[in-house]
């Protein structure tokens, strides 16, 4: 059986403060929060799961806010997934030019990239963020956010990464994982994961001289691509092997399975199961709302609460009543 790549799964990045993350990416971007945990390795870190109503691959960006915990801010460059863009319709860059202005938030640059009206920007960490328009999304956006739903975000769109050699990345995007090379333009090309359409696009930039880019704060840490389930991904896993990759052993993340790989330019990439998906623990009403913990830590609930930023105001709801 040849295996197959679906779509890309999620985007994981390393942030700063955990309140001002939530208020971007749910009160800015109008995503749904659809996970709130913690990290798996370190159970004073949150882990945010950001996406459509619920939690969809290809729509998931996901946080670890590690202000306080020593770690110091990275820098972006070759070996990165260094921007993110999300999808919107067509004619709602005017909308998010609005949006973002009165949130205080700056316009880096607004440009077209493969023909389509793009705005990039930054999150509180210092994340390059963009919106672009794209006319043949057909995902659907989250209602029950604080934006009108023809101009919502559909998910994630593409990623930019930087290597130094585009070649060795293409090729082991093509020979190994099975993408499509897609169109270029000036230094960048697309690779086209699954079908072309948004949600299935890794952008490829190639910058000889770029400086390497160093994880911590305000960087993107990897790039996760989806599977159907554990069999296909047992067979990429074998593929990997074959091709002297190292990767891990396959890792339970409790919401999907995951193996991890570097591709030749240095990018961390994650191939991670559809399932069991976000309403394994919690129900779509409410989900994203109560922090559920990794399984064996449930023990220790009141101690990992106390421990972690308070996030909301409110002091009706409390982190440990559920
Ligand atoms: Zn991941």
């Amino acid at each position: 059986m040849t295996p197959k790549l679906l779509s890309l799964h999620h985007v994981t990045a390393t942030v700063a403060e955990a309140r001002p993350d939530v208020a971007f990416y749910t009160g800015v971007l109008g995503l749904r929060r659809v996970k709130k945990t913690v990290n798996f390795d370190n159970h004073g870190v949150y882990h945010f799961y950001y996406g459509d109503e619920v939690g969809t691959p290809s729509t998931l960006m996901t946080t670890f806010p590690y202000a306080g915990q020593g770690v110091p801010v990275g820098a972006k460059g070759a070996g990165q997934v260094v921007e993110t863009a999300f999808s919107v319709p067509s004619g709602a860059v005017r909308f998010w030019e609005r949006r973002l202005a009165e949130a205080d938030i700056a316009i880096d640059a607004r440009e077209e990239r493969f023909g389509r009206p793009l705005l990039r920007f930054h999150d509180p960490s210092g994340l390059r963020i963009e919106v672009v328009e794209a006319p043949d999304d057909g995902r659907g956006p989250w209602l029950g956010g604080t934006i009108p739903g023809e101009v919502a975000i559909r998910g994630v769109h593409s990623v930019t990464m930087l290597v130094r050699s585009a070649p060795p990345t293409l090729d082991f995007a093509s020979d190994v994982l099975g993408m499509a090379v897609g169109p270029s333009e000036r230094a960048r090309t697309r690779l086209v994961v699954g079908e072309e359409a948004p949600g299935h696009f890794l952008d490829v930039v190639e910058s000889t001289d770029a400086p390497p880019g160093v994880n911590g704060l305000g960087t993107v840490h990897h790039v996760a691509l989806a599977v159907e389930d554990d069999e296909a991904q047992a067979a990429f896993r074998a593929r990997l092997v074959e091709a002297g990759v190292e990767v891990t052993p396959v890792r339970d993340r409790d919401y999907f399975r995951s193996i991890y790989f570097r591709e030749p330019g240095g990018v961390l990439y994650e191939i991670a199961t559809r399932g069991p998906g976000f309403l394994v623990d919690e129900s779509v009403e409410v989900l994203g709302e109560a922090l559920r913990l990794p399984q064996g830590a449930e023990a220790k609930r009141t101690e990992i609460a106390a421990a972690l930023p308070t996030l909301d105001p409110s002091p009706s709801r409390p982190e440990s009543s559920t």
